[in-house]
């Protein structure tokens, strides 16, 4: 039999699964989404949609330049603290 009582089922799962893409579960946590991940495709489906999107938007996030003050500003503080 299958130890039931270590596996989420996809509800805790899926309840999870911004805490697990921003790293904030707990070691236990963890291991029990991966241990369902492992044999649920359709919450390993899931998961992998949600972290491409948000790998994505952090990906768009990064190219995002500075507006030219804000640049002047950091160059400013730059210059002060280097006296
Ligand atoms: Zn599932």
């Amino acid at each position: 039999m299958l130890p039931i009582i270590n596996l989420y089922t996809c509800k805790e799962t899926i309840a999870r699964l911004e805490d697990y893409l921003d790293r904030e579960l707990s070691a236990e946590e963890l291991r029990r989404v991966e241990r369902h991940l492992k044999i649920c495709h359709h919450c390993t489906r899931k998961f992998g949609f949600e972290k491409e999107l948000l790998g994505h938007m952090r990906e768009c996030l990064s190219r995002l330049e500075a507006p030219p003050e804000l640049w002047e500003r950091a160059a400013l503080v730059i210059a002060e603290t280097e006296d």
